[in-house]
């Protein structure tokens, strides 16, 4: 038996507009109470004085870099960031070395993220290697603990292998997450086509290189009835798509990042690698749709695709790999892009970064309530906050909101009832 864990103090998001002050009460990883006056004898205290409480966010698309390229970033440097960043359950994607396509990683995985006390729940690739070639044994990898399967980082580039993955999926009761990218229409862009890509003489990726990925793999969804969720999704003409065939009944969802809906692609003319991600940075234009999808319910979640890349890999603009960091900006993000502005309101956010990436895993996360698995973040939204590279926990540095002030600042984060970061004095 853990001891019991009081939060005193709290707004909860969503419940009577957060003006009444709530508690919390958590023992055996279980949220047993909500209500005011709670007491939890022998157990630990938390002052919120006022903070929201919110379910622990839920980001299903992370690359912990671990196994293999534990110089970016491993299971435990991760998971600190997570942590910091209001994050208790995330999808590993399988993109490490060795490549997630047997059982062994992800049990290596599983068992590295337990002393985090975080839940960590690894995807397996949908072919061998990620190569596109021969569909990985599903069946073994469901039972291997398999939450999704995705061989993001690379396209799947035969819609017959799509559509053999996306039935598998299906077969195993398990999300597929397709990162939609054509590649003969990709080949050598670093940014995105157009302006930028023109005005600093490179090579250009265009919005029809992840527009004709999706709207294939949304065909293939509507036709044969199978699901397919379409990873970070940063094009007008692919919200437009997932929002066409939602209406024609196709069973498919997606997610986008915050960098979509926060920043656009002339930042990428300081010639910084750290604006450089796979999708790249669009048009103002793109941005604006992306957040009226966000608003209309075509985007299901906002994800971070974390991509952690050391320094001496981010130097050079041109040469440098794609990818950019997010578990401890996403929630700041949202709050300073979406909520201010009057986009979302914190309720819609948070559903967006928990419950609604929780439904689509299929794991017992993104509720605040009795009888919940008590994962709960507590953070201020009003604070601000200057994103210094340096003292952010992830092992490599490289975010885009670097050196700006962005509003909402996590407190505290509990997970399974144990607190997991915390600044709270
Ligand atoms: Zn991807
Ligand atoms: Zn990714």
């Amino acid at each position: 038996m853990a001891e019991p864990l009081l939060i005193k103090g709290c707004r909860i998001v969503g419940s009577s507009q957060g003006t009444c002050l709530s508690d919390i009460l958590c023992q055996d990883g279980v949220v047993t109470a909500i209500g005011q006056g709670l007491s939890g004898e022998g157990g630990a205290l938390l002052e919120a004085r006022g903070l929201i409480a919110a379910p622990g966010l839920v980001d299903m698309h992370t690359h912990l870099r671990d196994p293999g390229q534990t110089q970016k970033e491993d299971i435990g440097s991760a998971c600190a960031a997570a942590a910091a960043g209001g994050v208790t359950s995330l999808l590993a994607m399988p993109n490490t070395e060795p490549c997630a396509d047997e059982p062994s990683v992800l049990r290596y995985v599983a068992e590295k993220s337990r002393p985090t006390g975080l839940h960590v729940y690894p995807a397996a690739a949908a072919t061998l290697g990620r190569r596109g070639k021969e569909l990985c044994d599903f069946m073994l990898l469901a039972c291997g603990g398999a939450a999704a399967f995705s061989d993001d980082g690379s396209p799947i580039e035969s819609a017959g292998m799509m559509l053999a993955a996306m039935k598998a999926a299906k077969r195993v009761g398990r999300p597929l997450i397709s990162h939609c990218e054509e590649l003969t229409l990709a080949a050598g862009g670093i940014v995105n086509e157009g302006d930028v890509s023109r005005a600093l003489g490179v090579g250009g990726i265009p919005a029809a290189a992840e527009e004709v990925m999706a709207a294939r793999d949304l065909a293939l969804a509507r036709a044969y009835g199978l699901p397919v969720h379409i990873a970070h999704i940063s094009t007008a003409g692919t919200a437009a798509l997932v929002r066409a065939f939602k209406r024609l009944g196709a069973p498919v969802s997606c997610e986008t990042c915050p960098h979509y809906f926060s920043l656009d692609e002339s930042l990428a003319l300081s010639r910084d690698a750290d604006y450089r991600m796979n999708p790249p940075l669009r048009t103002k234009a793109d941005v604006g749709a992306i957040i009226e999808a966000l608003k209309d319910g075509t985007i299901d979640c906002i994800v971070t695709d974390h991509a952690p890349h050391t320094a001496a890999q981010k130097a050079d603009f041109e040469t440098a790999p794609n990818g950019v960091i997010g578990l401890e900006t996403s929630l700041a993000a949202g709050i300073t892009f979406l909520v201010r502005p009057g986009h979302l309101t914190l309720a819609q956010l948070i559903e967006k970064m928990s419950a609604s990436p929780a439904r689509l895993l299929g794991i017992p996360a993104g509720s605040l309530r009795p009888g919940a698995a008590a994962d709960i973040v507590l953070f201020d939204p009003d604070e601000k906050w200057l994103v210094e590279p340096e003292r952010l926990h992830s092992r490599s540095k490289n975010t885009p909101f670097k050196g700006m002030t962005l509003y909402g600042r996590v407190k505290c984060t509990v997970a399974s009832g144990r607190v997991v970061f915390n600044t709270l004095i």
